[in-house]
């Protein structure tokens, strides 16, 4: 039976665990950077993999016992340069802040110079944020977007990078629905002499599959998390180009860890493996064709879409027509069962905790099977729920219709 022998050991942690499990059922996840595992994913990250140590890399262990260790990081490394045309992979970061460390230790020094995109407009805290290492150890300089088009502004990029000279110039973000011009990113990285470094934790999946340009034949470092539109486990990895293998690798380890998580790097491969499918490719154009729809009804209710719509898995809705802060339509939306997170938009009046706009993400409801139709619905009690935000009897109504709608499309059966 399912955690069986954890109901006998600790059963107010198996409570819990079966309550996150409902709430993932019963409610409609909408925050971009989530998804849901395939169950192979998880039996892996619950293996006994867990147990080993194998500090270093396949066939140059620090430990004995590593016969079929190696073989699962091998077998993930392959995948994972396949998957992107990479020359090199490291499968190891226990997530993508540590995978972005790393890069910044293989390209930069201390104090050095970094061109990246201004948090406000959609960059990641590991982009310079002044309480995350990369603000405390680098000399950040930000770019933003285009007022009027809310997109980046390629000539304004390159102006800036003249301008501040950077050793490296940091381009991805967490927050931006538009395509990102990876070769307009390296000429403008060529013509400065600074190092590029693609971040592409959010789109990897999309990346993966052809729906976004690669950014591999471009930049000198990329980085992914493997949880998000990738749908493998929680987890970080990098790619570069031969001629930096062995100094982000020793940046990995022993640089920034000690040992790997053997089971994740498993379920990481299992994921790479899965993300070679036709089904897998299939499911993320559904991403990007929900995406576009969901965009598409809450501009008919009324919202303002960001940038005017998206080209990938997300959207940033801007809910100052509405007359409700980010902050307040997201406390909202939990109570009729609907999970976002509130989001600056471009050139917001209000603050980080506040905000003007929510950010939406297909990825997760997808996976669920969800298509065209299902997102009409979920803009439908998008648009009520704020309506009627004082309205307790309407919103447990609300409640009650996405629960219906979560039952139609069920998760770990
Ligand atoms: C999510 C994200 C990360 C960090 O991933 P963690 O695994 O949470 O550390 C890094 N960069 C970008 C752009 C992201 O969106």
């Amino acid at each position: 039976m399912y955690l069986e022998n954890l109901r006998k050991v600790d059963p107010l942690v198996y409570r819990a665990v079966i309550k996150e499990l409902s709430r993932q059922r019963e409610n409609l996840e909408l925050i971009a950077s989530e998804n849901f595992t395939s169950k192979a994913v998880l039996e892996t990250q619950g293996s006994v993999l867990t147990n080993k140590y194998a500090e270093g890399y396949p066939s140059a262990r620090w430990y004995g016992g590593c016969l079929y260790i190696d073989e699962v990081e091998r077998l993930a490394i392959e995948r994972a340069k396949k998957l992107f045309s990479a020359e090199h992979a490291n499968v190891q970061a226990h997530s993508g802040t540590q995978a972005n460390m790393a890069v910044y230790f293989c390209a930069l020094n201390l104090k050095d110079k970094v061109l990246a995109m201004d948090l406000a407009c959609g960059g990641h805290l590991t982009h310079g944020h002044p309480h995350n290492f990369s603000g405390m150890f680098y000399k950040i300089f930000t770019y933003g977007l285009d007022k009027k088009t809310e997109m980046l502004d390629y000539d304004n990029i390159l102006y800036l990078a003249k301008k501040y000279k950077p050793k490296m110039i940091l381009a991805g973000a967490s927050a931006y629905p538009r395509i990102i011009d990876f070769k307009k990113f390296s000429e403008i990285a060529k013509k400065v002499g600074a190092f590029l470094f693609v971040d592409m934790a959010h789109i990897a999946g999309l990346v993966a599959t052809g729906l976004h340009p690669s950014p591999v034949p471009y930049a000198d470092f990329v980085s992914s998390t493997t949880h998000k539109t990738l749908r493998g486990p929680r987890g970080g990895f990098i790619l570069c180009k031969k001629e930096y293998a062995k100094k982000i690798d020793s940046l990995i380890f022993p640089g920034t860890q000690g040992g790997p998580l053997m089971h994740v790097i498993a379920a990481k491969a299992v994921a790479f493996k899965e993300a070679q499918t036709k089904k897998f490719k299939d499911y993320q154009n559904q991403v990007v064709k929900n995406a576009k729809a969901l965009a598409i009804f809450l501009e008919k209710k009324g919202f303002r879409i960001v940038s005017g719509g998206t080209d990938t898995h997300l959207i940033l809705v801007d809910l100052t027509p509405k007359g409700i802060t980010g902050n307040e339509a997201s406390l909202i939306l939990e109570k009729v069962g609907i999970t976002v997170n509130k989001n600056l938009i471009p050139f917001d009046k209000n603050s980080p905790a506040v905000t003007s706009g929510i950010r939406l993400g297909t990825p997760a409801v997808t996976t669920r099977g969800m298509k065209e139709s299902q997102m009409r619905l979920i803009a439908d009690f998008i648009d009520r729920a704020i309506k009627f935000r004082n309205d307790p009897k309407k919103l447990d109504g609300i409640k009650e219709e996405v629960l219906d709608l979560t039952k139609k499309f069920p998760l770990y059966r």
